[in-house]
């Protein structure tokens, strides 16, 4: 069989791995100068591959997607971490489960992969952007020739029995994943959902003071609160923002509010070990001749920065009164206009509609064309899920093109 793969980021590369390995001569077709940069970019805060919780809370996490459920399942946590040793990345399991390459960058196991793929004989034309189908002089589109274009400018035609497009959604597009393959499939009769931001920063209309102080600094423990679900973690500020773990965790809920409703409260605990009634006691135990910051550092232990915060969301009326003053470090009120742009978040929610796909992840309008990885809809928190069902789409894709190629 020949196959093509379009996108060299992780899905592509298993894909081709998926396939070469059963026989099949396999091209890959990627328009940046080398491939898998978003592969690289996520190994530089440690790649977290996948995670160790038990596999029907894993599962849960991709909510109402079936056909990634089903994937996952079938190349699951295990079989990717097998498949990282295989590489000579063993992995390890980090703190609140997650999983890493003893290396912790990605950089080592993208090597020993280029190398196993090169060995199975796949051929990877780097700088040729996928255009588009061909067509038929009546102008019926031929699903499994493609249009790539190289950087001279030139044109050029590719064939094959299957094609397997692993593009990716479109945030951090300068590392290539640019989401305008959405135009593309939607023109040839595809439903693709609108790509919008997922695991990304939030909006905070911070006054220019706070905003600059405090910009960077985090606030640790917390818990970030929407519509009575509370996460914690640290979140990071940001000049106009919040960023990090739970801000990422909660960014989809908030994200949908915003689009219903035009913004979304959210609440910020200070204090999650402490029960109301707790920060309630130790205010009340404060001394008296402490101002009002000292109080809050020496009673309660808050950090500057979120003292800082408890002004910023009073107008600098941060009440004493111990019941009025618990309830606000237990809930500190604020309000979200947006969410940070796709291009800064960390995954692209939308993309094909999973209805548009067989349980082989085979296009149902595009008989030999099947689609694998972010470009599909479906979204995950961080914590190793979005590379987990990457690679389980991909080899999920691949066993579908062979067995298309197969049956052919
Ligand atoms: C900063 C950051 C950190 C992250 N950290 C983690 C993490 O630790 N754990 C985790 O699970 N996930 C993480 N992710 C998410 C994860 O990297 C992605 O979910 C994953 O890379 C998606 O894989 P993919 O192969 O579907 O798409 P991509 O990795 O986006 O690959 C798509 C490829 O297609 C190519 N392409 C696009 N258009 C064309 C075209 N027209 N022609 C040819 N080629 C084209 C692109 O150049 C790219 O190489 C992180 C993401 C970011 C941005």
């Amino acid at each position: 069989m020949i196959a093509i793969v379009v996108g060299g980021g992780p899905a592509g590369l298993m894909a081709a791995e998926q396939m070469a390995t059963s026989g099949a001569i396999v091209t890959v077709h990627e328009h940046m100068p080398s491939v898998a940069r978003k592969l690289l970019l996520a190994g530089r805060s440690g790649l977290n591959l996948t995670h160790a919780e038990p596999l029907p809370q894993l599962l849960a996490r991709y909510g109402d997607a079936p056909q990634v459920v089903a994937a996952v399942r079938a190349f699951d946590p295990a079989a990717l971490r097998a498949w990282s040793a295989e590489l000579g990345e063993t992995t390890f399991v980090g703190s609140s489960g997650r999983v890493f390459p003893t290396a912790m960058r990605a950089t080592p196991l993208l090597r020993a992969w280029l190398t196993r793929l090169n060995d199975l004989g796949v051929t990877i034309e780097l700088r040729s952007r996928w255009l588009g189908w061909s067509a038929t002089p009546a102008g019926d589109l031929r699903p499994t020739t493609l249009r790539f274009e190289h950087t001279d400018s030139s044109t050029s035609e590719d064939t094959a029995d299957a094609v397997v497009f692993a593009l990716g959604g479109a945030s951090w597009p300068r590392v290539g994943s640019d989401g305008t393959w959405v135009q593309t499939f939607r023109d040839a009769g595809v439903d693709v959902l609108a790509l919008r931001p997922a695991n990304c920063g939030i909006r905070v209309a911070w006054s220019p003071r706070f905003g600059q102080r405090f910009a960077g600094v985090p606030l640790k423990n917390i818990a970030l609160g929407v519509d009575g679900t509370w996460v914690r973690g640290d979140a990071t500020i940001t000049a106009d923002g919040l960023e990090s773990g739970p801000v990422y965790a909660q960014s989809a809920a908030i994200r949908d509010t915003i689009e219903a409703q035009g913004s979304c409260p959210v609440a910020v605990d200070l204090h999650p070990d402490l029960s109301a009634a707790e920060v309630r006691a130790r205010w009340a135990r404060r001394r008296p001749k402490d101002s009002l910051a000292n109080s809050l550092r020496r009673a309660l232990g808050l950090a500057p920065a979120a003292v800082a915060l408890l002004r910023e969301a009073t107008g600098n009326d941060v009440p004493t009164e111990p019941a009025a003053l618990a309830a606000l470090v237990k809930a500190v009120p604020l309000v979200v206009p947006a969410v940070m742009p796709l291009a800064r978040a960390i995954s692209s929610a939308g993309g094909i509609a999973l209805a548009e796909i067989d349980e082989q992840f085979m296009l149902r309008r595009l008989p030999g064309v099947f689609v694998a990885g972010e470009m599909l809809d479906w979204e995950a928190p961080t914590g190793g899920y979005l590379l987990q069902a990457s690679f389980s789409t991909a080899v999920a894709a691949a066993r579908g093109a062979i067995s298309w190629g197969a049956r052919r």
